[in-house]
């Protein structure tokens, strides 16, 4: 994967690379499709070490993303920088113990869950991190109250949230703001 990168010339690559979607999957709804990209292995590469960049020496010990877009972009990250990964589920989909959190989106309130034991294990060669370092992932950051309920399980889990990483943030939503204190990190902001 590459470590060094023209950020702005990547930047108007993965620009173009995303296809806008109007009106789905609802009327008024512009969606970032992002199967194009999925598409390009090396792009792909770049578009992963670019979201992993900043992170690099934050001493992150887990990725935690979010179902299912987010899964995309953390497996890999979290193999890149090192970290053990933890998925944040809809309901019903996690196979053992969970601790839920419920946020409002703008029509529906929506649910997700993580593993009681997702922050306490992890580490190469299986080692116990002292203080989970969380970074938590996603493909698009809207209005943030998907990233702020999967930061708010992370916490509730013992974990500090280093970061959000995203790769498409839609600032005009204020998403950054839901989010509070907890950094938010985008490639490419619309
Ligand atoms: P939000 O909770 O409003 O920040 O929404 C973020 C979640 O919804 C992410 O998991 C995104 O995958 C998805 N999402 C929201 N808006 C869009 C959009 N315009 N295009 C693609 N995905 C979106």
């Amino acid at each position: 994967m590459p470590t060094t990168f023209d950020l702005p010339e990547l930047r108007a690559r993965l620009k173009r690379a995303l296809r806008d979607v109007p009106d789905f999957p609802k009327p008024g709804i512009l969606f970032k499709d992002i199967t194009p990209l999925l598409a390009d292995p090396l792009l792909m590469q770049e578009a992963v070490a670019a979201m992993c960049a900043p992170h690099a020496a934050a001493g992150i010990t887990h990725v935690v993303a979010v179902e299912s877009r987010g899964f995309l972009f953390g497996m890999p990250m979290a193999l890149h920088l090192g970290a053990a990964f933890a998925p944040a589920r809809k309901p019903g989909k996690l196979p053992w113990r969970t601790t839920r959190e419920e946020y409002v989106l703008e029509y529906r309130s929506d649910v997700l869950e993580m593993h009681d034991d997702a922050l306490a294990v992890g580490g190469a060669g299986g080692a116990t991190p002292p203080t989970p370092r969380v970074l938590v992932v996603d493909d698009v950051l809207a209005t943030g109250g998907t990233a702020a309920a999967a930061s708010r399980l992370v916490e509730r889990l013992g974990g500090t949230v280093v970061g959000v990483s995203v790769l498409v943030e839609l600032a005009f939503l204020g998403g950054r703001e839901r989010l509070a204190a907890r950094p938010v990190y985008s490639v490419l902001t619309f």
